[in-house]
């Protein structure tokens, strides 16, 4: 009886071994080919609309989701913006900002990462649609990624009057430690053509998109801030809280000119509605 309880514990102990190794395996192996992972980076209650809507919707609410990505390369990883701060998921009454926006964190990004086994400090490229708090809440999580950034949005989130462009230095402030490349331009971050920011102005000084091309998916375009939301979408709207309206008019008109000749779709970051219908991660889309 001592033998076999012994061979019965060996074996045991066997098979936990092989299904931690396997369990191991999958966390950690980078997934082949290319994968883009959808974040929920937060939520935020819109309490006037017509802040994006000027002269509609007057003390009207809309609640609207933060969206970030993580894209995995075979040449390397690329976060794509940093949405709200971790620190925010222990109010989860949440926090006012500037009396018309309610900013909540459901679920941190660090969790979520883990959850699909990338440490942040792994992280290679770190994209910014924007500095705007909402897009770079999380940034601190990736101290060694290379920030690719418009030189127009650099110059203004790091030049001396950040807030005359609506940003606010201290969302950002480890920022200034990490590498920098600076963009004038259209940028193809992995050099094949499936994974590139679009210079996108308007919304801010040096506003971008980040362009993916995935081969089973389609093409898919990340709006950052283009726009907040479908509706706005259609009847090409603008915030009035845009940095320059005539540009963002003009951006939006060219890049639904990019979208039909490319047979791409627009994922709309910030738009709750179709977020609902997007997998997100541990999910992928590949
Ligand atoms: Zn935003």
């Amino acid at each position: 009886m001592q033998n076999h309880g012994n061979l019965f514990r060996i074996f045991l102990t066997t098979i936990l071994v092989l299904a931690l190794s396997a369990c191991a395996t999958e966390r950690t192996a980078p997934p082949s080919g290319l994968h883009l992972y959808v974040f929920n980076c937060g939520t935020i209650d819109v309490l006037d609309l017509s802040v994006f809507q000027p002269g509609i919707g007057k003390g009207d609410h809309k609640k609207l989701t933060d969206s970030c990505y993580l894209v995995v390369h075979p040449k390397g990883t690329l976060m794509w913006d940093a949405g709200l701060p971790d620190a925010l998921a222990q109010t989860p009454e949440g926090k006012t900002m500037m009396d018309t926006f309610v900013i909540k964190m459901p679920k941190t990004l660090a969790s979520q990462l883990k959850e699909i086994g990338y440490a942040p400090e792994s992280i290679k490229n770190l994209g910014i649609s924007h500095m705007h708090f909402d897009h770079v809440g999380n940034a601190d999580l990736f101290p060694h990624a290379t920030l690719l950034m418009q030189k127009e949005e650099y110059d203004a989130a790091f030049g001396p009057e950040p807030a005359k462009y609506g940003f606010d230095p201290a969302t950002y402030s480890t920022m200034h430690s990490n590498p920098v490349k600076t963009l004038e331009g259209d940028y193809d971050v992995f050099g094949d053509g499936a994974v590139v920011i679009k210079r996108m102005l308007g919304h801010t000084p040096g506003h971008q998109a980040l362009y993916v091309k995935l081969p089973k998916t389609g093409n898919i375009l990340l709006s950052g801030d283009l726009v907040h939301y479908t509706d706005n979408w259609v009847n090409k709207r603008v915030p009035s809280f845009n940095f320059d309206k005539e540009q963002s008019i003009k951006t939006m008109e060219e890049t639904e000119q990019f979208l039909k000749a490319n047979h791409a779709v627009l994922w709309i970051q910030h738009d709750l509605e179709q977020n609902a219908g997007i997998k997100h991660a541990p999910a992928y889309y590949d």
